[in-house]
């Protein structure tokens, strides 16, 4: 037996090294050291054997096996080795050939018009202020002078995550906010760039879309600064030339409120489809700040006055490029959006 034994292993070893694929090499090994391998039948012997020479031929079984064994996984690794070194002089790379080009990103044409309104404001003397997107009914609502149960919450149609929270509606909750923080300083003196949330879903709406709100709290603000103030914005925003309407209007957190339209930009007010043929196009909301939102962000009515503005950043970009689908600026297509 111990003969056998070495026979085979003389034998196996001239195979192995022969072999040339991982197949067949997992194959002869099957054969060999499997279950119904050589070696194994030959083992089944052994209990044929007295017990010392059953001792001895088991001990050499195993140390072919060992042995047989750590062959199989040396030529195994010259086999891959080898085969890693073909391919990679098959796939000779040409470091002359020209490069494949590099996609390179532009700016969105939101970001590209909050920006601008930023750029607006900031160059006369506004701050950025930032506010949660998940807000407090209290700030959204509340403190802006809409209690529970007020019809204008209709007006808003409203993301609540529980009673008291709520995806904020409006930049609006952002007045307040800062007022708190900066009383009894002033001016007040911030525009508000930021996401907010409504459920409205169509051309001209998306349940989530971009505003700009702006506070300006001091002593003696009249109506005056306020028209004086978004005139400048829009000529800044649309052209020098354009005309400038205030309409009255309500919200409850202004008083008085008005609409500020501004002379069609696409038919320069003659009318056209865009404007309905009136001639006019609305850009922004704006008003007196009421004196009970001043009250809840802890400054006297009595002392200081103030306006409020917001529009909405996708409404002011419609607007100036001319799209008419609210939907293509979330929709990622870079034929739209290589047009920026
Ligand atoms: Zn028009």
């Amino acid at each position: 037996m111990l003969e056998k034994l070495a026979g085979l292993d003389k034998e196996a070893q001239a195979i192995i090294a022969a072999l040339n694929t991982i197949e067949e090499l997992n194959e002869y090994k099957v054969k060999m050291l499997g279950r119904k391998g050589e070696i194994t039948a030959l083992l089944r012997g052994l209990k044929d054997l007295s017990p010392e020479q059953r001792a001895e031929v088991g001990k050499a079984a195993n140390e072919i096996k060992d042995k047989l064994e750590a062959q199989f996984n040396s030529r195994a690794n010259e086999i891959i080795r080898r085969d890693r070194n073909i391919k990679l002089q098959q796939e000779k790379i040409d470091v002359t050939l020209p490069g494949l080009p590099m996609q390179s990103g532009s700016i969105h044409p939101l970001t590209r018009i909050r920006r601008e309104i930023t750029g607006i404001f900031t160059g006369m003397g506004f701050t950025v202020e930032e506010g949660p997107e998940i807000e407090l009914d209290y700030y959204n609502f509340e403190a802006l002078n809409v209690p529970k149960h007020h019809p204008a919450r209709d007006m808003q149609d409203s993301f609540y995550i529980t009673d008291e929270v709520l995806l904020r509606t409006h930049t609006s909750p952002v007045q307040v906010r800062t007022m708190e923080k900066m009383v009894p300083q002033i001016p007040v003196k911030i525009i508000v760039p930021g996401t907010v949330y409504r459920n409205d879903d169509d051309a001209t709406h998306s349940p989530m879309f971009h505003q700009v709100e702006g506070l300006l709290i001091d002593e003696r603000i009249t109506f005056a600064d306020l028209k004086g103030i978004l005139m400048q914005f829009a000529r800044k925003m649309f052209g020098a030339d354009l005309d400038v309407r205030y309409r009255p209007s309500f919200f409850p957190f202004t008083e008085p409120s008005v609409e500020i339209d501004i002379s069609c930009v696409m038919c320069g007010g003659q009318g056209c489809r865009v404007c309905s043929h009136t001639g006019w196009l609305e850009i922004l909301g704006a008003g007196m700040v009421h004196p009970n939102v001043l009250k809840y962000g802890g400054y006297d009515p009595e002392k200081v006055t103030g306006f409020a503005f917001g529009m909405g950043i996708e409404r002011i970009a419609m607007l100036k490029y001319g799209i008419n689908d609210l939907r293509l600026f979330f929709d990622n297509d870079k034929r739209f959006l290589e047009q920026f």
